[in-house]
């Protein structure tokens, strides 16, 4: 066991300016938690972005280390479930917000937020998805809980060439759904066509101005990463007994709209929250991203692998809203 780990630490100095990058560390500074875990791999998420600027609504103390998903191999364990030597992954829960998270060489966690890694998924794959692919696939389990089927018409992604939103495009294509795909980004549209999407939209398709409480239905499903307006549309153009899946806010936190589309249409708007999702739904779902789910398509989504010297520059791009599929972090000896 080596006396220091490497991290990508954010700091906050006396002037309260807040600067980022890559740090040593004595293992003494990891939290009190059952199980030490050697990293191999971590992702880059929209809110790990946020934590890396210091945003208060993600980091509790400085300086902190961000990274909301981890994989690697178990080093020491106090719980009976865990061995050294096994391969596990933490998406959520604290990680990377209120602990210390996954851009490191090293985390310790409770046993209650360790999942064994799943048969048929490498520590890389399972960073693939990361909390983007959990959160993709608990989006598709309240489609699927819902009742709908690919034969009650189109599911429309927002956000769509981002981590959430082109693995929850090629989880649908996987499971048979004709995917309406949204992107700002004129450039993904051969990728998201890879990824199984029938249509490529301009954002614009699905953001409408007009004070209408409710538009020509469209859609049988919607995934949203978007939020604010873009949400507000969709729920008025789903179509009677559709569902509206909402995990994210990169297009505002706000939701304008009258109650029409839920008492004259029966519209659902499903919430999405990852972070907390309890252990059983937790373990049913990867163990679906392992096997029947997996789309063939998951390598090509991470389109770059980089070591903590090359977050800075992922992460202002991330914040622009430039990423196109998933980032990886590695650490090392994955
Ligand atoms: P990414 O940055 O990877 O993807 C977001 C995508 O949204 C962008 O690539 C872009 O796609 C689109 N976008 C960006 N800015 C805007 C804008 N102003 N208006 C409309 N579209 C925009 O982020 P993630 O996929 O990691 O996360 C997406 C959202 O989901 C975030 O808000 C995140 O916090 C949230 N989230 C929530 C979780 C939960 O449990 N509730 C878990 C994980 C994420 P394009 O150019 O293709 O339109």
């Amino acid at each position: 066991m080596p006396s220091s780990f490497r991290c990508y630490l954010v700091t906050k100095n006396a002037a309260n300016e807040v600067s980022a990058s890559a740090a040593q560390r004595p293992m003494s500074d990891l939290p009190a938690g059952d199980v030490l875990i050697r990293v191999a791999y971590s992702s880059l998420n929209y809110k790990d972005a946020l934590a890396a600027k210091g945003h208060p609504g993600v980091v509790r103390a400085f300086p902190h280390v961000p990274g909301i998903d981890a994989a690697g191999t178990v080093e020491e364990s106090r719980a009976a479930a865990f061995r050294p030597g096994q391969q596990v992954l933490v998406t959520g829960y604290e990680l990377g917000s209120g602990a210390w998270g996954g851009f490191a060489e090293y985390v310790r966690v409770p046993e209650r937020w360790v999942v064994p890694l799943p048969n048929g998924l490498s520590l890389r794959e399972s960073m693939i998805y990361g909390t983007a692919g959990f959160t993709a696939a608990l989006s598709l389990d309240a489609l699927l809980r819902h009742g709908i089927t690919p034969g009650d018409g189109e599911i429309v992604v927002t956000g769509a060439s981002g981590g959430v939103g082109s693995i929850a495009v090629a989880l649908l294509a996987k499971a048979g759904f004709q995917v309406a795909a949204v992107s700002g980004k004129p450039a993904a549209e051969e990728f998201l066509r890879s990824l199984g999407a029938a249509s490529v939209l301009p954002r614009s398709d699905v953001q409408d101005n007009s004070n209408k409480p409710l538009l020509g239905a469209r859609w049988a499903g919607a995934v949203d990463t978007v939020g604010g307006n873009t949400l507000a549309t969709l729920l008025r153009a789903t179509r009677r007994g559709g569902c509206v899946t909402a995990c994210g806010l990169v297009g505002g936190a706000e939701l304008s709209l009258t109650v029409y589309p839920f008492i004259l249409r029966g519209v659902t708007l499903a919430g999405i929250d990852s972070a907390e999702c309890p252990m059983p739904k937790r373990l049913e779902l990867w163990k679906h991203l392992a096997s029947n789910w997996k789309p063939p398509t998951l390598e090509t989504i991470a389109r770059e692998t980089v070591a903590l010297e090359g977050l800075p520059e992922q992460i202002e791009r991330i914040l622009r809203g430039e990423t196109m599929g998933r980032v990886l972090v590695s650490l090392g000896d994955g």
